[in-house]
Parts: C-alpha cells; sequence; structure tokens
C-alpha cells in the first residue's frame, strides 16, 4: 500500500503537529561550530518536508530555507561517482559500516586506506578523488547534476561556509593524505579536498532536498524528469549502505528504531528515503554527540512511526 500518496491530508496534519512539537520542546544538542560559519546559524531553525512519488511535496516550519547540506552530499557524489566509474569504485571503498566517528582516522591506517564505506568522511574524500578524475570539472558536473535533480537553479554553494571549511580542514587533510600514501588517491590531494569542501558547502532547503533524492525511492527513475539517474541495482545499493551507514555510529539505533535508509549532516539536515512511497527531510541545527540533529531524529522518528514506515 502507498501509505503516502493515499492519505494526503492526514500526512499534512501530521507534519505540522510533529513539526510544532518538535520546535517547541526544549533544545538539546550543540550547533556545530568547527567552523565559525556554521557555529553563527540560529539554533531554533527548524524544518521538515516531505516529497511523494507524485511530486508533491509537503512542508513545515523552515522548509524552504536553504541551509548547509554538509554529509548529505555525500549521497549525490556517490551517486554520480557509481554513473561515472561502475563497479570498479567498490575495490578503493567498502560497504560495511565503521562504528567509528564520521572523521576517525584509526581504521583507515589498519585498513591500508580503503575506507569502510562512502559516507564516513574518508570514504566521500575518495569518492570525492574519482569524481575529479573523471571530469574535467567535477565541481561544476556536481553542481549541474544536483541543480538538475532538484530541478532548482538556485541551489549554490555559501562561499563563507566553503573558505571555512578549507581553513579549518586538517583532520579531512590527514585522511586524504593517509589514503595517497596507501596509494589509493589518484588525484593530487588538494584538488581532491578541494572537491569535498565545495560539495559539503552546498545549501539547499528541506523541499529541494525532499525533491532531488526521490529517484532513490523510486528504483534508480527520477519520478519528477522520468530520468534514470541509476540503474534499479545501484538505487539498491545506496539504499542499503545508507541504512546500514548513513547515520554514522549511530546507524544501528537508526535503523532499530526508524527502519529507513537515511543520510545526516552537520548543517543539522537529515533525509530518510521511503522505498516506493517517497523522502522526508528534517532540519535543525542542534547535533547529538554522533553529529546527528536531535530535533530531526525526533521528528522523523516521530514521522515513521505514526506512518508505519519502516522497510522492515
Ligand atoms: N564538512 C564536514 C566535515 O568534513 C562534513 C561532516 C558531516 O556533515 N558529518 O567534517
Amino acid at each position: 500500500m502507498n501509505i503516502l500518496a493515499d492519505n494526503g491530508a492526514a500526512i499534512a496534519q501530521a507534519l505540522r503537529d510533529i513539526h510544532h512539537h518538535a520546535s517547541r520542546a526544549p533544545s538539546t544538542g550543540k550547533v556545530a561550530d568547527y567552523i565559525p560559519a556554521l557555529a553563527r546559524v540560529e539554533a531554533s531553525h527548524c524544518g521538515l518536508a516531505l516529497a511523494t512519488l507524485d511530486g508533491e511535496v509537503q512542508a513545515a516550519g523552515d522548509a524552504e530555507r536553504p541551509f548547509s547540506i554538509q554529509s548529505i552530499s555525500k549521497v549525490f557524489g556517490l551517486v554520480l561517482a557509481m554513473q561515472r566509474v561502475g563497479d570498479d569504485l567498490w575495490q578503493r571503498v567498502g560497504m560495511e559500516p565503521s562504528g567509528q566517528p564520521f572523521n576517525s582516522i584509526v581504521q583507515l591506517e589498519w585498513e591500508h586506506g580503503i575506507p569502510r564505506n562512502p559516507f564516513i568522511n574518508a570514504g566521500a574524500i575518495l569518492v570525492s578523488d574519482t569524481l575529479v578524475s573523471h571530469f574535467s570539472s567535477s565541481r561544476q558536473a556536481f553542481l549541474s547534476f544536483v541543480r538538475r535533480l532538484s530541478a532548482s537553479e538556485c541551489c549554490d554553494v555559501n562561499e563563507a561556509v566553503l573558505a571555512s571549511e578549507a581553513r579549518h580542514g586538517s583532520r579531512n587533510a590527514a585522511l586524504a593524505h593517509l589514503m595517497k600514501s596507501f596509494g589509493n588517491l589518484e588525484a593530487e590531494v588538494e584538488d581532491v579536498l578541494a572537491h569535498y569542501f565545495f560539495q559539503c558547502s552546498l545549501e539547499m532547503s528541506c523541499s529541494e532536498l525532499a525533491r532531488s533524492l526521490l529517484f532513490l525511492a523510486n528504483r534508480g527513475v527520477h519520478p519528477l524528469s522520468g530520468e534514470q539517474v541509476t540503474t534499479a541495482r545501484d538505487a539498491h545499493r545506496v539504499n542499503a549502505i545508507l541504512s546500514t551507514s548513513g547515520m554514522y555510529d549511530q546507524s544501528g539505533q537508526f535503523a532499530f528504531s526508524v527502519g529507513l535508509p537515511a543520510k545526516s549532516g552537520v548543517g543539522g539536515g537529515i533525509v530518510a528515503i521511503v522505498p516506493g512511497q517517497g523522502v522526508i527531510t528534517a532540519w535543525s541545527p542542534p547535533l547529538n554527540r554522533h553529529g546527528n540533529s536531535t530535533r530531526g531524529l525526533a521528528m522523523i522518528t516521530e514521522l515513521a512511526g505514526r506512518l508505519g514506515l519502516s522497510i522492515y
């Protein structure tokens, strides 16, 4: 049964209710402060959106306000690399949960410069390397890809965030150099990091994000344009890794309590794919110790629970 398509009015009400309660609940968590441009973001922003396969988007709160998508960009990067590189990608990056913080270095050394999965920082830097190596301008290719998927020409990077990412990117640089030392990066470290910071600095709204990822809920076909963005097999693979690794070292708990493929970013966004039905996006900047939005988690958990959306 398509729960989301068949209950439009009830779902719009549920979104408003859940947003209302979450935005008034006492704030827990801490806004990302590893760069000044993110530390300045107002903690009280709160948005929730749901896009369904018919192209409808229901939204509540600050769902139209662009925010820093940060690690949610890893999903777009991976899909673009899978399109371009094919199965060879999986020789250079794994598909197992890391059980470690997203920017951890230790595991990468033990495992000879092969990142556990494409959604930890090392994995996304590796994916960035393939994009830099396969496109004459990987940043332009990335931006065009996201604009096409979201049907919005306005998606763009925030220059202040981009400058801060680069200035405070020593840990990401360490990950890149470590992979280079193991022979697992082809391009120059500097170029790879420039791409990685660029994609992290992209801003999108909850509605744009939900719309842009609909192809993952629809076996690789974007329902709005009819474009086959990935094969059904690759859409399945992305969703599988999102389920096991998209919420970092909280992925097990998220699967346990929500049961949807999902990806978070330190800008406070979370996207959750509801296969065969749609995409949910939540945004609220304060983060828990895993780097996941506390209100975002609360809103998605409540919505998935009320509507019975778990895939398990
Ligand atoms: N720009 C952040 C970093 O590289 C992205 C991490 C995240 O969103 N979890 O550390």
